[in-house]
């Protein structure tokens, strides 16, 4: 039986119909199934994480490359599924819960005291609903992981894969930046579903980095001034730091751009992240 002819004999057996609310679009095809597992690159030591398995069609391949496989999924016929497919494994282990709430850092130090894991991996086929939640979560939660390769919606996988200040630059494009090493694995049309999800997919790897890219004296008001600025991207940095309430006033952010040599006139999109974490160290020098 080929994943198409599994997963709708699957979805009869147990009588399953595809949840939107949830993001239930079921991976079919073998190559790109192959593709993500191939670019976790997992091996029999890794811990891997799996979010929303559905009916475990890439969890099939992940217990026999993984030591141990833990799958977080929300949906409870989803877990009845997995618990008769995965019945004779004892690498194996179910979640019934929304990944936003789960204590990851709490279960990975767990697993890494107890079952000798040398790495943290997470896979994932991820619901495109909370596609930016789960992986800001993933990234802020100081995860002792090594690597996040997931497949979600083109345009969002562009965004965060960008290098800052490219022409796809977003905020969230400093926060992946910062955390890690990106590389885009493939692109996935939507004839690769079922049912068809009404956009193209694509699948990225993010490496988790030893060190962020940049030293910041703060990191929350790095972040802060990150998003404040992008909230207006389209009018002048100084105008969007002096409107949202970074700057007290327009002199005293001329000051600072005079003290970084930024011109007047810069948007958020022509800064680096350099850029940032310089105007960072400088902003926090005059509040501290
Ligand atoms: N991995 C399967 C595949 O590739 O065929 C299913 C992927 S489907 C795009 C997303 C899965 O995430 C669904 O099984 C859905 O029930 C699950 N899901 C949705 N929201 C979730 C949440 N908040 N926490 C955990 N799982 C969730």
């Amino acid at each position: 039986m080929n994943t198409l002819e599994e997963t709708k004999f699957l979805m009869k057996k147990y009588k399953i119909r595809a949840n939107k609310n949830l993001g239930q679009n079921f991976l079919i095809d073998d190559e790109v199934i192959q593709d993500i597992v191939n670019g976790a690159n997992i091996s029999k030591e890794d811990l891997v994480i799996e979010i929303g398995p559905g009916l475990g069609t890439m969890t099939v391949l992940l217990v026999e490359k993984a030591k141990k496989v833990i799958c977080i999924e929300l949906d409870k016929k989803m877990i009845k599924i997995l618990n008769d497919r995965f019945i004779a494994y004892d690498n194996i282990e179910l979640i019934n819960q929304d990944v936003l709430k789960v204590n990851l850092k709490e279960l990975i130090k767990q697993e890494k005291e107890n079952n000798q894991i040398k790495n943290v991996k997470i896979v994932a086929n991820l619901p495109y609903y909370i596609t930016t939640p789960i992986i800001m979560k993933l990234l802020e939660s100081n995860l002792d992981i090594e690597s996040i390769t997931v497949m979600i919606q083109k345009e969002v996988a562009d965004r965060l894969i960008e290098i800052p200040s490219g022409k796809n630059t977003g905020a969230i494009t400093y926060t992946v930046y910062y955390y890690c090493k990106s590389t885009k694995i493939r692109e996935v049309a939507n004839t690769s579903f079922i049912p068809m999800p009404e956009v193209i997919s694509e699948v990225i790897n993010l490496e988790l980095r030893k060190e962020p890219a940049v030293k910041v004296a703060n990191k929350k008001v790095f972040f802060n001034i990150i998003k404040s600025a992008y909230m207006q991207r389209r009018k002048t940095l100084l105008n969007a730091l002096v409107n949202t309430g970074v700057f007290k006033n327009k002199e005293e952010g001329l000051e600072i751009l005079k003290k970084l040599n930024l011109r007047e006139d810069i948007r958020a999109e022509n800064l680096t992240i350099e850029d940032f974490a310089r105007l960072t160290n400088v902003f926090c020098e005059r509040i501290s």
